[in-house]
């Protein structure tokens, strides 16, 4: 079912879901069993599974010299939505990029997630790899993710990159795209980002989910924001707790966030791990009790591969 008639079917009923991160090449996948298996008492209608990019790897060939590799250390995507979707009878959200693919890997993605019944995609651009200036996509690959909106909602017109025969296969792809509360780190501008999430709307998004975001304010400010300018689909809040000191540093550098003064307070004052997380627990908690008493559609938490904390966090707020 369809992201979108998960919500229509709660009738105002917020729900829970969760993202997760494919494993690391080589380590098995009863690793995301074990933190799935916590999460689904609380009956989550979607799970989201992300997509790594490629980045580069440097060899050492033993005489000196390094060798520069392209590799994708958490590939996966696709076989891990199909097998939790098989294994817990739950709709799987594998996120698409940009970055790193051609158009025409990406429609080999899109007919395998049809063969496959998953039936919702978030389609997103991906980030610069760490040794580029600015983002730079594939040849042949998509630049922004409104291309790969627009790219999805051909194949849902039965419009395939190069002609087809009988193309009676139509799509029906659910389309999910990211929104920032803060604004997107390359953005000059809420206003001009904005502007942006609208013109991938209509070129065919149907939900957007947020960029985690610790103050709610921030989150009712982009939605009123978004609602003034004609954005009308669902907008999901992501949501995630911090769980360790570096969070306080890294958090606000890589996703150009503001984290407020309290939490920062809470968290410096704590003696050990065990006392952050569960700093982090509650502050995740106040969030989404205030974000669910608002009336939002979904509560979507960024699992990282960890459950226990989102365990801890949804046996308070559902
Ligand atoms: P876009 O919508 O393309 O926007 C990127 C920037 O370009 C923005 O600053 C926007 O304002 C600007 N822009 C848009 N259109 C134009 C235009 N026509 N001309 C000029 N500027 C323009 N990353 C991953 O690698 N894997 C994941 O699985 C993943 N999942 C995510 C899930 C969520 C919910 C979110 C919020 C982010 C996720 N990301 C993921 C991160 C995402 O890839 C980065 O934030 C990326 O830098 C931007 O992606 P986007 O889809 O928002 O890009």
């Amino acid at each position: 079912m369809k992201v979108t008639e998960h919500i229509e079917n709660a009738k105002g009923k917020t729900l829970f879901s969760f993202e997760l991160i494919p494993p690391q090449k080589g380590k098995s996948i009863q690793e995301l069993y074990d933190n799935i298996d916590p999460l689904m008492e609380f009956q989550p209608p979607f799970i989201d599974v992300t997509t790594s990019r490629e980045e580069y790897i440097y060899i050492d060939k033993g005489n000196g010299l390094l060798d520069k590799k392209l590799t994708r250390m958490r590939p996966g995507t696709l076989g891990i939505c199909a097998s939790i979707k098989h294994k817990y009878n739950v709709d799987t959200v594998p996120h698409l990029l940009c970055g790193g693919f051609t158009q025409e890997e990406t429609e080999y993605m899109l007919v395998d997630c049809q063969y496959l019944g998953i039936t919702n995609v978030m389609a997103l651009r991906g980030d610069a790899m760490k040794d580029e200036q600015s983002f730079v996509p594939k040849v042949g690959g998509n630049k922004f993710a409104i291309d790969l909106v627009r790219q999805i909602n051909d194949l849902n017109c039965g419009k395939y990159l190069h002609e087809v025969m009988d193309a009676d296969n139509k799509a029906d792809f659910c389309i999910g795209v990211a929104g920032y509360p803060e604004k997107h780190l390359e953005s000059p501008s809420l206003q001009s980002d904005l502007k942006r999430l609208k013109e991938k709307v209509d070129a065919g998004a149907d939900y957007v989910v947020t960029q985690m975001f610790f103050d709610n304010a921030k989150y009712f400010n982009f939605v009123e924001k978004a609602r003034e300018i004609g954005i009308t689909i669902p907008i999901i809040p992501g949501i995630k707790p911090i769980a360790v000191q570096r969070h306080l540093q890294i958090l606000p550098q890589i996703f150009r966030i503001d984290l407020p003064e309290d939490l920062i307070d809470a968290v410096d004052k704590c003696k050990n791990n065990a006392d952050i997380k569960q700093v982090g627990i509650e502050w995740a908690i106040q969030q989404s009790l205030e974000l669910k008493a608002a009336g939002v559609p979904v509560l979507h938490y960024y699992s990282m591969g960890k459950s226990e904390n989102i365990r801890q966090i949804a046996s308070q707020v559902f």
